[in-house]
């Protein structure tokens, strides 16, 4: 029995975006991943995936589930949902956004509900940020802002920052400063070399004074936590090059969305003083990219409407809020998201397709059902690092059927049904 073994293997467990995965393969299945991760061993699994084609529930050939699934769409057009994954290569999300153009339909995506509030403070105030690259080579100083990445993001401390090395910090660690905020249950790593402690509730407080600390304007009278933060601004604004770290996906403590606006300001203000940028850590699958094809091809990274025949932004009524309360007649669910029991009800009242990994387990139980491969396990293509860098996927497994392929397919029985490119 002869192992193989393919080497620098993109990994989409987590926003880290390791690209340095030797994969080991016996008899079509994954034996070992190297280096070990919890996280990226969870995502590869064995690389067993269903391979099904279902109608009602029943076998059917795939030609014949893509003519139905185009028939379906078709007498739908202008009233469809298009909700893209993230286990999805970047090919196979611009193939679905395409689909969702020629249906005239609506597209939300899978991280639409958890990025919106960074989203839209992006798009307020724009965003100082870094790869990852970047923070390795230059970082001095990290704050870590109510996350510990070792949980979530196994590899970051030892690829990014701050053990590794890099070009102007050869000390790795040494060389660094680091600050740990924990923020109610959402503990900063231990072992910093200065933490302070906050309350859920205190935390869009402190970051407004440490900004007012930068411009001397903070109050001479504080309560301990506040000052203990505003205290921290002689650090960063003595770095070279300061990073703040944050979790920019739900987390263990409930937490006010504004907080993103507050750091993603905190970072600015502090480019003045010194340099520095906010980094913000995505979950795995290909998050980022779902958000960059979005906005390449339309303009917008979530909640884009083709109804009237051109893309439109709707952040502030996203697709699953319009599912709920009837507003589509059909839905094509790309990928395999996990979806709450209001939205899977809602999908069970419409005409459902669902074409992706183990879509033929999907929960919502599909009208039709197509399982195509996992991207960078089965699908190659490109995939989004959580710095927004493109990475090329290295499946190590041969899948049977495509995302792309399955959308193509879908794609051409529209055509044939005389619908308009
Ligand atoms: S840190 Fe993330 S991307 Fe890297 S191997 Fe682990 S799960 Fe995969």
């Amino acid at each position: 029995m002869t192992d193989d073994r393919v080497e620098q293997v993109t990994c989409l467990g987590c926003g880290c975006g390791c690209d340095d995965i030797a994969v080991t393969v016996r008899e079509g299945r994954i034996v070992d991943t190297s280096p070990p991760c919890p996280l990226g061993r969870a995502w590869f699994g064995d690389g067993s995936v269903p391979w099904q084609v279902l109608r009602g529930g029943q076998p059917v050939a795939v030609e014949e589930a893509l003519t139905e699934a185009a028939e379906m769409l078709v007498r739908s057009r202008g009233r469809v949902l298009v909700y893209v994954g993230v286990d999805l290569s970047s090919q196979a999300q611009r193939s679905a956004i395409a689909l969702a153009d020629l249906l005239h339909a609506t597209v939300d995506t899978a991280t639409s509900e958890t990025a919106a509030a960074g989203l839209l403070a992006g798009q307020r105030r724009g965003r100082a940020t870094a790869t990852l690259g970047e923070i390795r080579n230059r970082a001095d100083v990290l704050l870590f802002w109510g996350v510990d990445p070792v949980l979530r993001y196994p590899r970051f401390h030892s690829r990014y920052a701050p053990e590794p090395p890099g070009v102007g910090i050869p000390e790795g660690r040494a060389g660094r400063f680091v600050i740990a905020v924990n923020i109610g249950a959402d503990r900063a790593p231990p072992g910093a070399d200065a933490t302070i402690t906050l309350e859920a509730s205190e935390e869009i407080g402190a970051l407004s004074l440490m900004r007012a600390a930068l411009r001397d304007s903070r109050p001479a009278e504080l309560p301990p936590p506040f000052k203990q933060a505003a205290d921290l601004l002689p650090r960063l604004t003595g770095a070279r090059y300061a990073v703040l770290v944050h979790d920019a996906e739900p987390t263990a403590e409930p937490r006010n969305p504004l907080r993103v606006e507050g750091l993603i300001a905190l970072a600015q203000a502090l480019n003045g003083p010194t340099r520095a940028a906010l980094c913000s850590l995505r979950a795995g699958g290909n998050r980022p990219g779902a958000e960059s094809v979005l906005t390449w091809q339309t303009g917008y990274p979530m909640a884009v409407d083709y109804s009237r025949g051109y893309p439109r932004y709707e952040p502030g009524l996203r697709g699953l809020n319009r599912l709920e309360t009837g507003g589509f007649s059909a839905a094509l669910v790309v990928g395999s998201p996990d979806f709450s029991a209001g939205t899977t009800s809602a999908l069970a009242r419409i005409d459902t397709i669902a074409i992706g990994p183990r879509a033929t387990q999907a929960s919502f139980n599909p009208r039709l059902a197509i399982d195509t491969g996992v991207a960078g396990i089965h699908d190659g293509g490109t995939g989004y690092r959580m710095d927004e860098v493109p990475l090329s996927l290295r499946p190590p497994l041969r899948g049977q059927r495509s995302t792309v392929e399955a959308l193509g397919g879908l794609v051409k029985g529209i055509r044939l049904l005389g619908q308009p490119a």
